[in-house]
């Protein structure tokens, strides 16, 4: 089944679009979570960032910056989120590739709470953990 994003590219259902190219498409985000919340997709339908070759995913992030500096400019905003949700735990709901472009203003009312768990940490957890990612990176 397609997602809604394919079905915006198709032109099945409207959207408020404000870039396009060959294979990366920007429109408004129906939330409008903060003014001017846009979303940068892929035109094929890769569901996560796993999925994304990463020539594409270079080019999808272009256009994201180039987004972001435009939302900066249009909406005078105090600044950008970036950022991109992957599977449903991390609050992925359409499962097609996409970066969220979101204004972000002095006292707006967008909490995405980081909890900082320095204080619990060891040495030996970090280095720990840091060798985790190395060994998977490998
Ligand atoms: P996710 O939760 O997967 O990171 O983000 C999906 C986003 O798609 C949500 O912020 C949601 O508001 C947006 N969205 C869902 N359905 C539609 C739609 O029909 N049109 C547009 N423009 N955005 C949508």
């Amino acid at each position: 089944m397609s997602t809604v994003f394919e079905k915006i590219v198709n032109r099945e259902i409207p959207a408020y679009i404000v870039y396009e190219d060959e294979s990366v498409i920007a429109f408004l985000d129906i939330s409008q979570v903060t003014t001017g919340h846009t979303l940068v997709v892929p035109i094929t339908p890769y569901k996560n960032i796993y999925e994304m070759p990463e020539d594409l995913l270079a080019h999808v992030m272009k256009v994201t910056q180039k987004v972001s500096i435009a939302c900066k400019k249009a909406f005078n905003a105090d600044g950008i989120y970036v950022l991109s949700n992957n599977d449903e735990a991390a609050g992925q709901t359409v499962f097609h590739f996409h970066f969220h472009v979101m204004p972000r203003f002095i006292n707006d009312d967008v909490s995405l709470k980081f909890v900082n768990h320095m204080n619990d940490m060891t040495k030996d957890e970090y280095k720990k953990r840091a060798l985790m990612i190395k060994e998977a990176l490998s």
